[in-house]
């Protein structure tokens, strides 16, 4: 009905400005708004920052009753509140931080009408007891945040977030809007399989973040690049720099600490109360530099985040995505920095070698960790290569290393040929260091000790660098000719693919190796 249509469109354009003091709707936060508003379910994908909350927000207060907000973020729910409560919007959380006595008198407010949105975690609202509370109370919605967790193959899952099929079974007359920022096509499937969403709207904006320089750089010494990316880029600017390791966390604080630089670790391994000061500082204090693990972010709205940089190579383009993602959110130019190596091939395809994980979720790790592999490998933009992961077409940018300084490619046949012959004849039984000693032709006392200076290959590879080698090495890992074996030291290994390459029947183009540059201030004289 399009009279009672045009009513929701002005209530809720005129709760935005009277509530929330914007003067208009973002992208398609309106149509979201009033699709949901009007009774509609939703699965809406939109980039970290780009408003997602005001689309369930706002048609809580539009409908009459509680709109019920399910969260995995329970570190966030006072904040989220506590904004809420400043523009007047009455707003609670029930979460496992609650005394009984806390929990009870939400609950009555909850039964007697008198909240516009309840943010509850997942593991709360699947209780007994919480089901049957909403139950008996008047329901707006429901709103599913952070809605990849339903996601096994993603790497913020959380069970319980299956279990909210619950909500359309118990609540088939309350509109749900399921939202994410980081959606591939199989986790958007997920998401409205799993969910029971199979008949809502499909809501998805553009994942492009114009703002955000993407720069992926060979990794040497990764923390001393890291210093200088930092003194030379961002002196004085807010930062995430993400390791896979809490050891690595607490190293890299230690030395920007030492450096001047102020920095503050972040991991699962510290106890609450230091993690939550920690990140509180991030939050109020300016020019604070985080180092955390992954465990870090979700959820973190800090505007003016400069730069996010990764130590360590994450696991795929949705986490590197949504990790990166959190630079820039205010509109201004954000770096996105990563350094990367052979190290981190081997280490990423160890550990899915080396979970407990079952056979075909080894292999969807693999496929992800392959696509993240050939982002730092392409010769082409960055950006175009991001974005048709998600499967959005685009231009080159010209804000991405690839594009700003395009490397350059050679044909890599014949070193790849040195490489994986030497690889065969020394058995397929010795690691990366071994190989290029043999091929650069150092007489160590291993290459001594094993008379592999007697091989045919012994020093054919004399002509280039060590670092040259470990970059071809690890392109050709990242292409899957070479596989590593950890269970034997990880000693290098040939695959089927690498047949027709040493047999001369398939070429190999590479990425031309690039020594690393120090990074410039940009008020540096000449
Ligand atoms: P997301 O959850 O998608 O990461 P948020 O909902 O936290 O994003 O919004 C990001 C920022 O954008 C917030 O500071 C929010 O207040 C602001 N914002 C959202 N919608 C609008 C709008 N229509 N006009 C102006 N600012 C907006
Ligand atoms: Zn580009």
């Amino acid at each position: 009905n399009n009279a009672s249509g045009n009513l929701t469109n002005d209530k809720a354009l005129h709760l935005l400005q009277s509530v929330f003091g914007y003067p208009s709707f973002r992208g398609q936060q309106a149509e979201i708004v009033n699709h949901v508003a009007s009774g509609g379910d939703a699965l809406v994908l939109m980039p970290t920052g780009g408003g997602k909350s005001l689309c369930y927000q706002i048609p809580a207060l539009v409908r009459a009753g509680v709109g019920v907000v399910v969260s995995p973020l329970i570190a966030l729910m006072q904040d989220q509140v506590d904004a809420l409560a400043e523009v007047g919007v009455r707003a609670a959380f029930l979460n496992s931080t609650q005394t009984f006595e806390e929990a009870n008198r939400i609950e009555r407010q909850v039964r007697s009408g008198e909240l516009d949105l309840l943010y509850v975690a997942p593991e709360r609202l699947l209780t007994p007891r919480c089901l049957e509370l909403l139950q008996a109370s008047n329901i707006a919605l429901f709103a599913i945040d952070e809605a990849h967790c339903v996601s096994q193959w993603g790497h913020d899952f959380r069970p319980e977030y299956i279990k909210l099929s619950v909500l359309h079974e118990r609540f088939p007359a309350v509109p749900r809007i399921a939202l994410t920022a980081t959606a591939d096509q199989q986790t958007r499937d997920e998401i409205a399989h799993r969910l029971q969403l199979d008949d809502a709207r499909k809501f998805v904006s553009s994942f492009d973040r114009p703002n955000i320089r993407y720069q992926i750089v060979e990794k040497a010494n990764g923390r001393k690049q890291l210093l200088d990316f930092i003194q030379g880029e961002h002196a004085g600017d807010a930062g995430i720099v993400y390791c896979l390791s809490r050891k690595k966390v607490e190293e890299t604080a230690e030395l920007l600490n030492q450096n001047g630089i102020t920095a503050l670790p972040y991991h699962a391994g510290m106890d609450y109360k230091q993690r939550s000061n920690n990140q509180s500082r991030f939050l109020r204090e300016d020019g604070i530099v985080m180092t955390a693990t992954i465990a870090f972010g979700m959820g973190i709205d800090k505007p003016d985040v400069r730069f996010v940089a990764h130590l360590d190579l994450p696991k795929s383009i949705e986490g590197y995505y949504q990790e990166t993602g959190r630079a820039g959110r205010d509109g201004a130019p954000a770096n996105a920095w990563m350094a990367y190596g052979l190290q981190d091939v081997v280490q990423q395809r160890r550990m899915i070698d080396e979970s407990e994980a079952d056979e075909s979720f080894k292999r969807v790790l693999g496929v992800k960790l392959d696509a993240m592999l050939g982002l730092c490998e392409t010769l082409a933009c960055r950006r175009v290569r991001l974005l048709d992961y998600f499967g959005q077409g685009s231009e080159p940018c010209g804000n991405c290393d690839t594009c700003m300084q395009p490397p350059v490619s050679f044909d890599a046949t014949v070193a790849v040929q040195k490489l994986l012959s030497t690889i065969y004849r020394v058995d397929q039984r010795f690691g990366a260091g071994h190989v290029i000693d043999v091929l650069r032709g150092s007489e160590t006392d291993k290459v001594r000790q094993w008379r592999h200076e007697q091989l045919s290959t012994f020093s054919v590879g004399a002509d280039r660098s060590e670092a040259e080698w470990r970059a071809i090495l690890r392109q050709t890992i990242a292409l899957g000719l070479v596989t590593v074996d950890y269970e034997a030291y990880s000693a290098l290994k040939l695959s089927d693919d690498a047949r027709p390459v040493l047999r001369g029947a398939q070429p190999v183009q590479l990425r031309q190796y690039q020594k690393p540059v120090k990074a410039r201030r940009e008020s540096a004289k000449p």
